[in-house]
């Protein structure tokens, strides 16, 4: 994990928030290179979702809510973790995770091991951030940043049915910020106290509910492994009874082999009829579906798959790190290299054009070039230091394509196209050059990574 940090903050991909000041717990700043990957991160969750079919609609709700919201969900009441505080290091812990985290005094311990440690017993902490609506902080003003993204969903459940034309079984989905309160967030992007969630609310007919739970589930194992992720680094792990929340009849968690063990990059569950049985009781609105056809009245059930899309990021970038010895592009010895080996479509920066020489007429041609590419897919210029260099660069920023203009491009109007996963080196020509690196990012992709 940590040559992912290191990457990220040398090439930009994400930097500590607020550095300047000395940092601020756990939350991040994402730069060019991160907004790239996490937008076609987040790109290919709405594609998935919206235009590979025709039963999900979009939806962009509030981040405050009516304050009922809560209670109607049971956040206000349980959403919550056990703490533990250290009356010995003044460090507070998640209970539940004792066994995961480093003692505050001393770091190969863990808190509770030393016989200086003194736990307190441990107690429920809501992980709500707690805000006030208006200029006034009175009594009836607090309001709370959304902890996830699906209430905004189901609150809008009655507005999409009426003008959406959709009739269960259909979608609702949403990629939004949410914040938790974690009390040891960590592991990089992984826990963050404010966060990107990707949901979708998938309303069915009762008797359906464990069809679509079944679809849903590889549905979502599909979409992971056709981004790229190494099959054996991916594995739906079902809840245990004991784990179930109690609105929950089935969940399953996608789960990713990351540095730190296998940890949820998603949770699949079917929720039944909970959440829009618990808003029309705190609401008053009846929120159910009526089929003319059959006469049938009845409370959909829901199948949602929750997935983060900054935790999915990290997926995406642990599992394409990569490192090798090669031969020297260009002339001398072996080196090694940093490779982001990600799918094309994630890929942050599709190609990059780089003129051999800075004269002779090859930065107008590659400017040129760059335009035409830039006009398809996201192409980046490079003439700065020498070529070896610049296909490093590219290489840990995990463009899948470079393009180079040398004195032959002058000459008969083609380039040499270099492959980041193979090295291979081909002659095209220019005319023409755009449509085909678009055509080769959209082609089925499998990672050569080994291990
Ligand atoms: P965890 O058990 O890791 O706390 P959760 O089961 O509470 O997660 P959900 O409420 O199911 O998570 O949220 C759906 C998804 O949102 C998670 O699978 C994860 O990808 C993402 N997510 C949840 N909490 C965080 C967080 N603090 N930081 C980053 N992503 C998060």
């Amino acid at each position: 994990m940590d040559k992912i940090v290191a990457l990220c903050k040398r090439r930009g991909f994400v930097f500590p928030s607020s550095e300047i000041y000395g940092g601020v717990g756990s939350t991040y700043d994402f730069g060019h290179y991160g907004v790239l990957l996490k937008s076609n991160v987040k790109n290919e969750w709405w594609h998935s979702m919206l235009q590979e079919r025709d039963d999900i609609v979009a939806i962009d709700s509030a981040i405050l809510q009516h304050p009922r919201v809560w209670e109607a969900s049971g956040h206000l009441a349980g959403f919550t973790d056990p703490l533990v505080d250290c009356r010995a290091c003044g460090q507070r812990f998640r209970a539940d995770h004792l066994a995961d985290l480093p003692c505050g005094r001393k770091p190969s311990k863990h808190p509770g091991e030393t016989d200086e440690c003194s736990l307190t017993e441990s107690r429920d902490f809501n992980l709500m951030f707690e805000t006030t609506i208006g200029p006034v902080k009175e009594s009836g003003a607090t309001a709370y940043l959304r902890p996830e993204t699906a209430q905004g969903i189901f609150i809008n459940f009655k507005n999409v049915l009426q003008f959406s034309r959709k009739k269960p079984p259909f979608g609702i989905a949403q990629v939004g910020k949410s914040f938790r309160n974690e009390i040891t967030p960590g592991n990089f992007i992984f826990r963050t106290r404010e966060f990107e969630q990707m949901e979708m609310e998938f309303f069915v007919p009762p008797a359906e509910a464990e069809r679509w739970f079944e679809h849903w589930l590889s549905e979502r194992e599909r979409w992971y492994l056709e981004l790229g992720i190494r099959p054996d680094h991916l594995r739906m792990r079902p809840h245990d009874p004991d784990e179930l929340s109690h609105y929950a009849s089935a969940t399953s968690d996608v789960e990713y082999l990351f540095p730190i063990g296998w940890s949820e990059l998603e949770g699949i569950a079917n929720r039944g009829d909970f959440d829009l049985s618990r808003h029309a009781e705190f609401s008053g609105e009846k929120l159910e579906y009526f089929d003319q056809a059959t006469g049938e009245r009845y409370v959909p059930h829901v199948i949602e798959p929750a997935a983060g899309a900054d935790r999915a990021t990290l997926a995406f970038l642990v599992d394409a790190y990569d490192e090798e010895f090669v031969e020297r592009e260009g002339a001398g010895e072996g080196e090694r290299r940093t490779v982001l080996r990600l799918h094309p479509r994630l890929a942050p920066v599709k190609a990059a054009v780089l003129p051999l020489v800075n004269k002779d007429g090859q930065p107008e041609l590659a400017h040129q070039v760059h335009r035409a590419v830039g006009a398809l897919v996201q192409a980046e210029y490079d003439d700065g230091g020498a070529i070896g260099r610049r296909y490093r660069r590219q290489d840990e920023i995990g463009t899948p394509f470079c393009l180079t203009i040398d004195h032959q491009s002058i000459q008969d109007g083609t380039l040499t196209v270099r492959d980041r996963d193979s090295l291979s080196q081909e002659r095209l020509p220019i005319e023409g050059v755009a449509e085909e690196i678009a055509r080769r990012i959209k082609a089925p992709w499998k990672t050569p990574k080994q291990l």
